[in-house]
């Protein structure tokens, strides 16, 4: 860090989590509560606070972090970039906007005339992926008014965005959203099929639901969709922000069903903000014209080329296996405790249940004996690592699983 940096953080940099926390809570807004811990500085699978506790990251950022802390390719490249070119807007481009653009239809498989749309976030993803939507707009005679979702689906909190979340707690407070989007039962495709008409634009649909719950779809699903899309001539749309980029053990969880959009962002960049909108075929060509989409920052050096760096050690160092295997064992090894009911979801995106509704308590529980995990709901835990992570590492927690279990259920007892 630059001295200059360093002279204005240092005083903050020798204070205790519980004085960081009380500075956060009068400067920083509530959206997000308390947050659980300051963290400081990471290597690998692990982190450290601001007390000098060390956990082990079994949620890496929300599925972002897939090469760990630190990692030292992402580094040299994030660095070496910045220190060559790091923002030009897109009124330029650049060698690896190019690339990774590229390396993107390589690895989605991509047929001629597909087209990629850089953005900073997953939500910014859909947002732009909402608009090709709109742009798929019938005729004056039979117009597509209706974009149809899944229940108990997420895709994000800007307008457009939020307007495609199933959850009304997040949409009701800022109504009126973009119209037109209505919900079916994830996973039933009697339901989509009488859904979807000619009047429908565009089909929205997570391969794996994540925010749900790490929640997967009946094997045959996506296909049905495909069909049904394509028969009303509406765009089908897989969000795998969360499932994309290695995460599932595959590139992409929908592999095998070419969806007309898809978009990614959480492991893309492997912690450097970045987000994608891929069209397939002659989808962006045909609704999106020059000037009706835009960013600043999307696409720019550093980011494109933190993202090419995170594909790269994911091929070379044959991560979709590991995550085969690594996920395959945590999986088995989950389902054969008392405390679980259910175990889901595919590589390293794990959702499991336990057999009480205690699974905040236990979050709570887990940060104190050195584990990062997260609950989606009241009774269900999910897991997320980094893709480096050893199958030993995993262990560890499956190990300590069963106590933090007893003491949230004998936390919830004594509050009862
Ligand atoms: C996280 C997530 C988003 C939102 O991404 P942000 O980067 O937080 O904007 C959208 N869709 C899915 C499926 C997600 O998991």
């Amino acid at each position: 860090m630059s001295d200059i940096v360093a002279a204005d953080i240092n005083e903050l940099a020798h204070l205790q989590g519980t004085e960081l926390l009380a500075r956060y809570q009068a400067s920083l807004m509530g959206v997000f509560g308390t947050p659980q811990r300051v963290l400081v500085r990471g290597t690998g699978s692990l982190v450290w606070d601001a007390d000098g506790n060390e956990y082990l990251d079994l949620l890496a950022g929300i599925a972002v972090n897939a090469l760990g802390h630190a990692h030292p390719l992402l580094n040299s490249v994030a660095t070496s970039q910045m220190a060559t070119l790091g923002h030009i807007s897109n009124f330029f481009t650049s060698p690896t906007q190019i690339g990774l653009a590229e390396k993107l239809l390589e690895l989605t498989a991509a047929p001629a005339g597909s087209k990629v749309f850089f953005t900073n976030s997953g939500t910014e993803a859909n947002e732009a992926a909402f608009k090709l939507a709109r742009r798929n707009a019938g005729t004056p005679q039979k117009p597509r008014t209706r974009i149809v979702a899944l229940e108990q689906g997420f895709h994000g909190r800007s307008m457009g965005a939020l307007a495609l979340t199933w959850k009304q707690a997040y949409r009701e407070p800022f109504e009126p959203l973009p119209g037109g989007v209505e919900w079916v039962p994830a996973g039933d495709v009697d339901a989509l099929r009488a859904a979807v008409d000619d009047s429908v634009a565009a089909i929205f649909i997570e391969p794996i639901q994540g925010e749900a719950g790490v929640v997967p779809l009946p094997a045959g699903y996506l296909a049905a969709a495909r069909e049904i899309a394509s028969a009303a001539g509406a765009l089908l749309v897989f969000d795998e922000v969360q499932t994309g980029i290695g995460r599932t053990g595959k590139w992409f969880a929908s592999e095998g069903v070419l969806p007309d959009a898809m978009t990614l962002a959480k492991g893309l960049g492997g912690g450097f903000p970045i987000g994608a909108l891929v069209t397939f075929g002659d989808t962006a060509s045909t609704l999106l014209s020059a000037g009706q989409h835009g960013t600043t920052f999307g696409g720019n050096p550093v980011a494109t080329a933190c993202a090419l760096a995170t594909l790269h050690v994911i091929e070379s160092q044959q991560l979709l296996a590991h995550v085969q295997t690594t996920g395959a064992v945590l999986r088995e090894q989950l389902a054969t405790l008392d405390c679980v009911t259910e175990v889901r979801g595919e590589g390293l995106l794990i959702g499991f249940d336990l057999a009480a509704d205690v699974a905040p308590a236990l979050v709570r529980h887990a940060l104190d004996a050195g584990f990062i995990i997260n609950a989606p709901g009241p009774r269900t835990l999910r897991l997320a690592p980094p893709l480096i992570i050893t199958a030993e590492q995993l262990g560890t927690f499956v190990e300590a699983l069963p106590a933090l279990y007893v003491a949230a259920l004998a936390e919830s007892q004594e509050q009862a």
